[in-house]
């Protein structure tokens, strides 16, 4: 195949089911930088081209139909192929593809979609949400985030108070703040990072972290006191503030014990520090909820938002700004030197307001809070009985389950084996596209998945796991 093919026209490259895989796989290893890739292995094994999507699956190159488990990247919330949000880009482009909300200056689908934002954020407590700040991503959001948290102690005149405190493993971006405020050592060595003032704890990784004997319950206040410990180390008067994710994704799904957040809130509350809920992923139905934050009781200063806000559609993320950092940075202020070009894009917000709307009509967040979300988590349980599976658990429309050595002693495989890519490589060979975290395999489906399809997930899981099992035994 003649490269030039490849080019021109694009909707034939992005729609055809049978490609000329090979070619498309040399382009791309010649010119494209993928994140999070070797690219040693790229150039030998090719990139998996995917060319198109409905609903919760996507095809590949030689036409190979796949039940997304990833929701793309933990955001196609609403599924694929929704003729309504390509309405709205469609509308607003031919409207105002852009202009800039800098200087005094606005657009209507931005102001419509802050206002929705805030309408559908809980209050909680004396928190309320009522201002959104725009970007285009979640790690732009969690460097607003260092900004603004620094910008309201400096305003109260505390600027001694610069540190904020994360988690190992947390997953907060890949600029240079969210890169820090994560918690992957992969991360921190390539760089020098983290940048100053930030710090991390432990996660709450109960089957990994648990004493012998402890309780869910004693291990979730254990947990949650490594941020005590850490702030009376540096000082209380230095914390700015405690970020995390209500529930890690990335991390490989990490559900906190339930008294993990109470007392967070507890402590956050007793040492006057802020409090940020990263729910790049938690937030727009993937725990049933509108918000995590109301899920779990948290009653969070700044919430960082992304991904399922469009459902991945286009690209926007930013940050709740509750009424404590509101009041001072807003109100009292002055000129907050902090933007982004695309901040309030017309278009990616046009489109967020459909898939806001879209997903409050078809209550995707009701339908996993009550009936599909309950409905995995019994699937998930059931998937216990396997020889493999050392856990497994859900929150809404995350789940993750552990592949072990030996159940009874819950040891786990030697790292080398990499078990978790193999049962990942099974996956993708049947047709399932699920998340290997070392040897954490876990799921974030769309949210607009029937029973059926999930029954016909757990199908396609139940097979990979015994794939899997007849490798490694
Ligand atoms: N925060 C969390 C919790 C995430 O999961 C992610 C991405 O997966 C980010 C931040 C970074 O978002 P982005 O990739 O849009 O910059």
């Amino acid at each position: 195949m003649n490269t030039s093919t490849l080019i021109a026209p694009p909707a034939l490259v992005q729609r055809a089911e049978k490609q000329d895989t090979q070619a498309i796989q040399a382009l791309d290893s010649a010119h494209f930088i993928h994140p999070f890739t070797d690219h040693g292995d790229l150039a030998t094994r090719g990139a998996r081209v995917i060319t198109h999507a409905d609903g919760i699956y996507v095809w590949d190159s030689e036409g190979n139909k796949i039940l997304d488990g990833m929701s793309g990247l933990w955001c196609v919330n609403a599924g694929y192929g929704r003729k309504e949000l390509a309405d709205a880009a469609y509308q607003q482009l031919m409207t105002l593809p852009f202009y800039n909300s800098f200087f005094q200056t606005t657009n209507v689908p931005a102001v419509q979609l802050a206002a929705k934002l805030a309408a559908l954020a809980p209050k909680v407590g004396d928190r309320s949400f009522n201002h959104v700040f725009f970007s285009s991503s979640g790690s732009e959001s969690n460097d607003t985030n260092v900004r603004m948290a620094r910008r309201y102690w400096d305003l109260l005149g505390q600027s001694q108070r610069k540190v904020i405190i994360s988690r190992h493993n947390a997953y907060h971006g890949s600029t240079m703040a969210g890169a820090s405020l994560g918690g992957m050592s992969g991360m921190h060595a390539q760089g020098d990072l983290p940048i100053p003032n930030i710090t991390h704890i432990d996660q709450p990784y109960y089957f990994e972290n648990a004493r012998g004997g402890e309780s869910k319950a004693d291990f979730g206040l254990r947990a949650a006191r490594w941020l005590e410990e850490k702030i009376l180390e540096i000082g209380p008067e230095k914390v700015a503030a405690f970020i995390a994710e209500p529930v890690q994704g990335a991390g490989g799904v990490i559900i906190p014990p339930e008294t993990y957040w109470p007392e967070i809130q507890r402590i956050v509350d007793q040492y006057g520090i802020l409090l940020i809920c990263d729910e790049v992923i938690c937030a727009f139905g993937r725990l049933g909820h509108w918000f995590a934050y109301e899920k779990f009781g948290i009653k969070p200063d700044l919430v960082t938002f992304a991904k399922g806000v469009t459902s991945g559609y286009i690209p926007l993320g930013g940050v709740m700004v509750g009424n404590r950092v509101a009041e001072v940075l807003i109100d009292k202020g002055g000129e907050f030197n902090h933007g982004y070009t695309y901040s309030g894009h017309p278009v990616a917000c046009a489109v967020g307001l459909a898939n806001l709307n879209l997903m409050e009509r078809e209550n995707l967040p009701g339908r996993v809070r009550t009936e599909t979300g309950p409905y995995l988590a019994t699937q998930f349980e059931a998937l216990k009985d396997h020889p493999l599976v050392g856990d497994a658990e859900t929150c809404g429309f995350v789940a993750g389950l552990v592949l072990v050595k030996d159940k009874a002693n819950k040891q786990m495989f030697d790292p080398d084996r990499a078990v978790g890519m193999i049962c990942r490589g099974h996956c993708f060979r049947n047709g399932l596209i699920m998340r290997a975290v070392g040897d954490r395999m876990i799921i974030a489906p769309p949210l607009s998945m029937t029973v059926a399809q999930i029954d016909e997930m757990m199908g396609l899981i139940r097979r990979c796991l015994d794939a899997t099992l007849a490798d490694v035994r």
